[in-house]
């Protein structure tokens, strides 16, 4: 139960004075819809109203704050233009400028002859010092209620500053004093101040150093944040080691039988992980490990191998990959090597209907099948396995924490493996996993050819046309990547559709095209064309982005490049190179290319290391940037930044650790607070880990 000192910040915006459901519905698209939400919308910058020039040396552009005396209302001589006020000083003219103006209401503010103290931002227009619509429009004796800075606030669409503003002092007036959970030798060393004053003086910023994500307030709000998420992947990890694991054990007869069917030998890399995983699944502990390796280090075969070994050992296995393409094309990879093996290897999608689907789960419960391919279809709540032993998850950064989490339920006891596409930078792990255990793939399996990237302008469409010809007649396939456009999906396929048929009338019916809109049997359609080299063209958007498998093909063209991350780059390069011929990469730009655009080329030509390129995508874009950091499961923090606050992800860790070794329960007075802290970003689910949660 969420601490009762917690419920105003947990109460709906609309609760806030000034909010009608209409600005309601904007302030909670833009910051969240509960109060809290307000209080992790941070200023961006300030306003200082505290310049205050005579009206002949006020600087177009400058907000200012200036004493007039009002000399004369000037109606317009149309209603499209705006109502004017003249006034003075003994510098000048200025006019208050008003456009859709309320005659009566400026007549009453703004009398001839009174004086008052406007303040707002100055323009000059026609030979006018204008100040349009004025912040602030005060008597003299009221110029105390003018604040010398005010925060300025991220605004959305239809959202003014105004109301926004009225609404997180509202909810910053609700905070309430909590008690303290930060070990006080630490809060004093870094200078924290007490949560509640951090709130107020994070949103009353005095001056622009204070936007500075290095102050001691910012630190401590960033610091709360990161303890409660590594704090909460501790909670989660806790209990995952209290619970002992079976013992898996097997003889290595599948195996050998696996390895002897591969046709290559297994690269070092990928010998020491197996031998990880089958050291963790006999140990007793249950396993939850993470298996990093770049596109293309061959994770799929230690998978497998690590699925064998669960089956030797009396138990079936399951894989989910994230979509139906990529768990048909596991299921094509593995299928020979399981018959090879002896072992019965099931597909299930969420294409399976009807009497197939009912073969397949009374297969599953029954045992007869020992191996699952298939995508979140295979953890859904009429799958029953008989006896799942280890469950493989793939390119797991697709899947959402939820997923993951319902995924070690499925298997009760059963052993996890998680296997990443991309490799994610420690940083960022540390954020996703905590202190997880990782089996690490660093080398390429031998033999493979390097990728030539090279960066070109697209003016020269019609040289890279050619080399794709070349290509193409030397029996070559080629990948051929259109841009996203991030705001339509419409767009992009226009894109793309217009490539292909440009391609087609070049290539005739050798060229096809996959996007996103196509039915899952259209699209398996396309890419088994592209795979058997019914067609040696595959024009797609990003939806080849994930884990396909061609060895034939060699060219990579990627349009537009300079609108994907680099992440994104990598992997779509990783889509080339994988058979025994040399490789070429493509990159296609509209000049000129923006400073980070340019770096991002830079580090792709230079480097072909998934794991130094993450490492470098981090730093350029930042941690909130990494494109797409939402639907990525990796968790998306509102008050750290992990590139400034590094320092203190890595002592949240640690913390965390203390703090669960001393008090695993939380039941200490610090515990308590520690609870208030988890149920204050939202990490619920994690307290009901505890034992008396
Ligand atoms: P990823 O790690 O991206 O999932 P895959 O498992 O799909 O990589 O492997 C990529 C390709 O490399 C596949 O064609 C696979 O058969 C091949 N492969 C895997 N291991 C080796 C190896 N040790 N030697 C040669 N080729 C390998
Ligand atoms: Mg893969």
């Amino acid at each position: 139960m969420r601490p009762e000192v917690l419920f105003p910040l947990f109460a709906d915006v609309r609760t806030l004075p000034g909010l009608g459901p209409r600005l309601a519905r904007l302030v909670a698209r833009l910051a969240g819809p509960k109060v809290v939400d307000l209080l992790w919308h941070l200023p961006s910058g300030i306003v200082d109203r505290r310049f205050s020039p005579p009206i002949a040396e006020a600087p177009a552009g400058a907000i200012v704050t200036m004493t007039v005396t009002v000399d004369a209302h000037l109606p317009p001589d149309s209603p499209r233009r705006p109502y004017k006020v003249r006034c003075y000083d003994e510098t000048g003219f200025l006019h208050l400028v008003f456009f859709h103006a309320r005659e009566a209401y400026l007549a009453r503010l703004l009398p001839v002859g009174a004086r008052r103290l406007v303040s707002g931002r100055i323009e000059r227009f026609g030979g006018e010092i204008q100040m349009p619509h004025p912040n602030h429009v005060l008597a003299p004796e009221e110029a105390a209620s003018i604040e010398p800075i005010e925060p300025v606030y991220p605004l959305t669409e239809g959202l003014t500053a105004k109301p926004l503003r009225r609404a997180i002092e509202a909810a910053v007036a609700r905070a309430p004093a909590l008690a303290e959970w930060l070990d006080p030798a630490f809060r004093r060393q870094e200078r924290f101040p007490p949560w509640r004053e951090a709130v107020v003086a994070v949103h009353g910023p005095a001056a622009i150093g204070d936007l500075d994500p290095m102050t001691p307030v910012r630190r401590r709000l960033a610091y709360d944040e990161l303890l409660a998420n590594q704090l909460a992947l501790a909670l989660v990890r806790a209990r995952q080691r209290r619970r002992p694991g079976r013992v898996l054990a097997g003889d290595g007869r599948l195996r050998a039988r696996l390895i002897a069917a591969l046709p290559f030998t297994l690269t070092a890399s990928q010998r020491r992980a197996v031998e990880e995983i089958a050291a963790e699944m006999a140990s007793g502990r249950r396993m939850l490990r993470l298996l990093q390796g770049d596109v293309g280090s061959g994770k799929t075969v230690v998978a497998l191998l690590a699925m064998a070994l669960a089956v030797e050992a009396g138990t079936q296995a399951a894989i989910m990959a994230p979509t139906e393409v990529l768990a048909r094309q596991h299921h094509a990879v593995m299928a020979p090597l399981a018959e090879a093996a002896g072992l019965s290897l099931a597909l299930l999608t969420g294409r399976d209907k009807g009497k197939a689907r009912q073969r397949i789960l009374g297969g599953l419960a029954d045992g007869r099948i020992a191996l699952a391919v298939g995508t979140h279809a295979l953890f859904q709540s009429d799958v029953a396995f008989r006896d799942l032993g280890l469950a493989v998850v793939d390119e797991q950064h697709r899947f959402g924490v939820h997923q993951r989490l319902t995924l070690g339920e499925k298997g009760r006891g059963a052993h996890m493996l998680v296997m990443t596409a991309t490799p994610i930078p420690r940083t960022l792990m540390l954020t996703a996993y905590g202190d997880m255990d990782t089996s690490k793939l660093t080398e390429k399996p031998a033999g493979r050819p390097p990728i030539s990237t090279r960066a070109l302008p697209l003016s020269r469409l019609e040289a890279v046309i050619e080399a794709v010809d070349r290509a193409r007649a030397a029996g070559h396939r080629v990948y051929w990547v259109c841009p996203l456009v991030e705001e339509s999906e419409a767009v992009d396929l226009a894109a793309a559709t217009a490539r292909y048929q440009a391609l087609r009338e070049r290539f005739g019916t050798r060229v096809g095209l996959v996007h996103g809109r196509l039915k899952g049997a259209e699209k398996d359609a396309v890419m088994a064309a592209f795979a058997t080299g019914e067609i040696d063209i595959l024009v797609a958007t990003t939806v080849i982005e994930v884990g396909i498998d061609v060895p034939q093909a060699t060219v990579m063209v990627i349009e537009h490049a300079e609108r994907f991350g680099l992440a994104q780059l990598h992997q779509l390069r990783g889509r080339i190179g994988r058979g025994t011929a040399a490789s070429i990469c493509l990159l296609l730009y509209a000049p000129p290319l923006g400073e980070a655009a340019r770096a991002r080329l830079a580090i792709l030509r230079e480097t072909d290391d998934g794991f130094r390129i993450a490492e470098e995508d981090l730093r350029l874009r930042g941690a909130g940037e990494v494109l797409g950091t939402r639907q990525s499961g990796l968790p998306h923090f509102r008050l750290a930044d992990l590139g400034a606050h590094a320092d203190l992800l890595a002592a949240a860790g640690d913390d965390a650790r203390l703090i669960l070794s001393r008090d695993p329960e939380l039941a200490s007075p610090r515990g308590a607070a520690l609870r208030t802290l988890l149920y204050l970003f939202e990490r619920d689910a994690a307290v009901r880990y505890l034992r008396s949660g």
